[in-house]
């Protein structure tokens, strides 16, 4: 076995002498038999929630209505959830309510994908009922179970095989895929939240234009917020490499394919519930990706928009002009760090500075005086020096 796996083998060993079964389930075992990264091990007990917190001292409640509690372990934390089944299915949503079961086998049941619905004990025995190990060699994504039933248990699990496509570079099986295009409009009922962790998941997979084929393929993409009636303007994307791009500047790259006007483009990111932080800079990013398009960074637009929005904005600007990336991007970062400075609060300078030199009250001239220093001290005019400054105002005699 390998890490993170190994550490984590006490924590089982701990559950396993308490009389309890314990396992390593879910993506982790997937990615360690596709030898990929393997980001966090989930564990499943058939220990419940009460019994899980009995047994390790530090634990913190993370979902304890689905049977997941959080222990520390080692320094490290991994999440623990019970053996369960999700009963009856309401709306197409989620289970009514969790059942606490003491089976592992019905547990695996109830997870979306063969290759999902594997477990693996601490001696790195795997327990795979549903032919995990073989969908994972023919690099197929097939449902647990008949898809169309397990479709309509919860639809979101259609978003989910679209994401792994795009992460996995599997395919779809067909009698799954052929159910997915049957049962898109499930989706509907679906929460935005839990669709966009899956739609950024795939905007963000090194498959992503496979992923986005099927999107439109099967019609899911007019189940998703702001996207229907613009298949034209997503399939631009598929003209375009765009690899190594993060969660930011996917949307960004998207938005831009989707032309869509200034004010729409906050309404398109409000839908998708994105917090407004993000929202602000994928806005920024926009702005400067449109700018950047007519002509060259000027020092001031590098300075107002920081190492982070021109990194983005040149990744961005050079996928559309089917350029690698990273050259003019490390450029541009470089001019932007060799800029006299980087905020205002740098400039040597300051509003009662001004209000002294002039021998009078604050006022909006204030604000407007010390812009006009910013920027020429940014366009490297005049030194970011106090007495420089002073006569280069005395001189302009502007306020
Ligand atoms: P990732 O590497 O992106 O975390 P993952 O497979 O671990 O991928 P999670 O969302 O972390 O995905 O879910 C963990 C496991 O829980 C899955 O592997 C699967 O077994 C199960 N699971 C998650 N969501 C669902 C769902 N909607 N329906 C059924 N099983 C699910
Ligand atoms: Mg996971």
């Amino acid at each position: 076995m390998i890490e993170p796996f190994l550490s984590a083998i006490p924590v089982l060993k701990r559950l396993e002498d308490a009389g309890f079964e314990a396992y390593f389930v879910g993506g982790s075992v997937r990615d360690y038999l596709l030898n990929k990264q393997i980001n966090d091990v989930d564990i499943a007990t058939s220990a419940t929630p009460e019994e899980v917190k009995e047994i390790f001292s530090k634990t913190i409640d993370i979902g304890i209505e689905h049977g997941t509690v959080l222990v520390l372990a080692n320094h490290k934390s991994y999440e623990i959830t019970t053996f369960r089944t999700e009963g009856e299915y309401q709306d197409f949503r989620r289970p009514k309510g969790v059942s606490f079961i003491r089976n592992l086998l019905e547990d695996l049941k109830r997870r979306d994908f063969t290759m999902n619905a594997m477990a693996m004990d601490l001696h790195g025995t795997l327990i795979d009922p549903f032919n995990g190990q073989i969908a994972i060699k023919k690099r197929v994504i097939e449902t647990v179970g008949s898809a169309k039933e397990r479709f309509q248990e919860d639809g979101l699990r259609m978003m989910r095989a679209i994401r792994f496509v795009s992460q996995l570079s599997f395919s779809i099986d067909t009698e799954t895929l052929k159910a997915l295009a049957d049962l898109v409009p499930l989706l509907t009922n679906i929460a935005v939240e839990r669709k966009r962790a899956e739609f950024e998941k795939m905007l963000v997979g090194k498959s992503c234009n496979s992923a986005l084929k099927i999107l439109l393929e099967t019609n899911l993409f007019s189940f998703l917020p702001g996207l229907a009636k613009k298949e034209k303007w997503i399939e631009k994307l598929l003209d375009l490499e765009y690899f190594g791009l993060n969660k930011r500047e996917m949307w960004s790259l998207l938005l831009y394919c989707l032309n869509l006007k200034e004010k729409s483009i906050e309404e398109f990111l409000r839908n998708w519930r994105l917090p407004i932080k993000e929202i602000k800079d994928i806005q920024h990013i926009l702005f400067f990706v449109r700018k950047r398009l007519e002509q060259e960074w000027s020092a001031y637009d590098l300075y107002t928009a920081g190492s982070d929005i021109i990194t983005s904005t040149e990744k961005i600007y050079n996928v559309l002009k089917s350029v690698n990336w990273m050259e003019s991007t490390r450029r541009w970062v470089n001019t932007y760090q060799e800029l006299p400075i980087k905020q205002r609060s740098e400039v040597a300078v300051t509003g009662v500075d001004l209000m002294e030199w002039f021998n009078q009250q604050g006022g909006p001239w204030v604000k407007e005086t010390l812009l006009k220093i910013e920027q020429a001290i940014v366009e490297e005019r005049i030194k970011n020096d106090k007495q420089l400054i002073k006569e280069w105002l005395m001189t302009c005699s502007q306020k």
